[in-house]
């Protein structure tokens, strides 16, 4: 995103353009800066080689996954419908894991037929119910146990889930347990020890500690693991006040722990792949002038981008066109759902916004569309992918007929 003469451009086009042509909200994404991500993203982890597979969850429009797959990523996906999604995208199952506390039997079945990679499963129930359905078929399943290594993620509580009072995998008693069980089926084969401790992680520390965590087990285990997988989490600059993951540090650590354990690296990341290549293009319904505030009411709201109401997040705003004017008023960005927290943002200093002027709210690529609803029945946003030169629709505005 620059400012060219004042005006916002996204790869090349002005933010005014594409709010006048499309409509608003919509959803405006970049395939190069999804290239530039998949191409840094393999090069940090160059010497670990890595099977990448792309978290479905932080944004599974099937044009994204099409992208994604044309850069030969894999998928982790939650549910029968991500991992019907990511078939039809093109990934190969061979590079698929299934990650959730809670597949069904049908799902379980599925992911058999298709012969996915990995089904990593979270407890002993689902174990058990994976060797039913092997026994049945009379195959063996290939299978990962998650453990839960009681690791403080350090991020929003409601993004952590490698703490011991989280609902995620096994703890390590019960994993060493799993293990022997699994050892001792015709059914199952364990090739993967999977940990995933939370989502939007900048610091690499609780990282290190992870494998330190995931190290113990493994010995403890005396089992051969062919698979670790480390699940996804890396975090985003969503401040935009350059903040990173020290990639570095964490690659290292990895190297060093591939060197001791002798195995293949997966990742699932989401957001890091996906977070920062899309906007939501917003236009400005009303200035609601408050006493001490101005609303700046929108015409995008948390049915669009629920992040911000579902666990305060962040988001930066810009303003398509930006003029020296500031405003003296404290100004709160919210949208026209019926809820209190239907709000964006509350920010001092921004410059004087009217109707009818365009934002864009950033990094909304990953846990945007995959998050949004039709709440207060608002449609769901238009979603355009710019592709070089050409911009394609890739996801139409959800009509009102379909609602009514
Ligand atoms: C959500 C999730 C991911 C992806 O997390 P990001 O923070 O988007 O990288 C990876 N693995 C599992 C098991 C998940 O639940």
């Amino acid at each position: 995103m620059i400012y060219k003469k004042n005006s916002l451009l996204m790869d090349g086009f002005r933010i005014d353009f594409l709010g006048h042509k499309f409509k608003t909200p919509m959803y405006c994404y970049s395939s190069k800066k999804i290239r530039n991500n998949i191409l840094n993203f393999k090069n940090i982890f160059k010497k670990i080689n890595p099977l990448i597979c792309y978290a479905v969850k932080a944004n599974s429009n099937l044009s994204i996954l099409k992208e994604i797959k044309n850069h030969d990523l894999g998928a982790d996906v939650v549910s029968i419908g991500e991992l019907m999604k990511a078939l039809k995208a093109g990934i190969k199952p061979q590079k698929i894991v299934f990650s959730g506390v809670g597949k069904t039997s049908e799902e379980i079945e599925y992911a058999i037929n298709k012969n996915i990679l990995l089904i990593n499963a979270e407890s002993k129930s689902e174990i058990l119910q994976i060797e039913k359905i092997a026994k049945k078929r009379k195959k063996i399943v290939n299978i990962g146990i998650r453990l839960n290594p009681n690791t403080d993620a350090g991020t929003l509580s409601q993004i952590s889930t490698g703490k011991k009072e989280n609902k995620f995998g096994v703890n390590q008693k019960l994993f060493l347990e799993l293990v022997n069980f699994s050892k001792r089926s015709k059914y199952l084969k364990l090739k993967c020890l999977s940990v995933h401790i939370g989502s939007q992680i900048l610091n690499h520390m609780p990282y290190q500690r992870m494998l330190g965590v995931v190290n113990k087990t493994i010995n403890l285990s005396r089992h051969q693991f062919e698979y670790i997988d480390l699940g996804g989490g890396m975090g985003i600059d969503y401040e935009h006040k350059n903040l990173s993951l020290n990639f570095k540090k964490y690659s290292q650590n990895i190297s060093n722990f591939v060197k001791k354990n002798n195995c293949k690296i997966i990742f699932e990341p989401g957001r890091s792949i996906i977070g920062n290549t899309a906007v939501l293009i917003t236009k400005v319904i009303y200035v609601k002038e408050g006493y001490k505030k101005d609303f700046i009411i929108l015409d995008a709201a948390m049915n669009d981008l629920m992040r911000p109401a579902l666990y305060g997040a962040k988001h930066k705003i810009l303003p398509s066109r930006k003029n020296k004017r500031i405003s003296k008023k404290v100004y709160e960005f919210v949208g026209p759902v019926c809820e209190s927290t239907d709000k964006f943002a509350t920010l001092l200093k921004f410059q004087k916004l009217k109707e009818r002027d365009f934002l864009v709210i950033c990094d909304v690529g990953a846990y945007g569309t995959s998050l949004a609803s039709n709440y207060n029945l608002r449609p769901k946003p238009i979603e355009v992918l710019i592709k070089g030169k050409n911009i394609q629709i890739i996801k139409k505005r959800q009509k009102l007929s379909e609602l009514i």
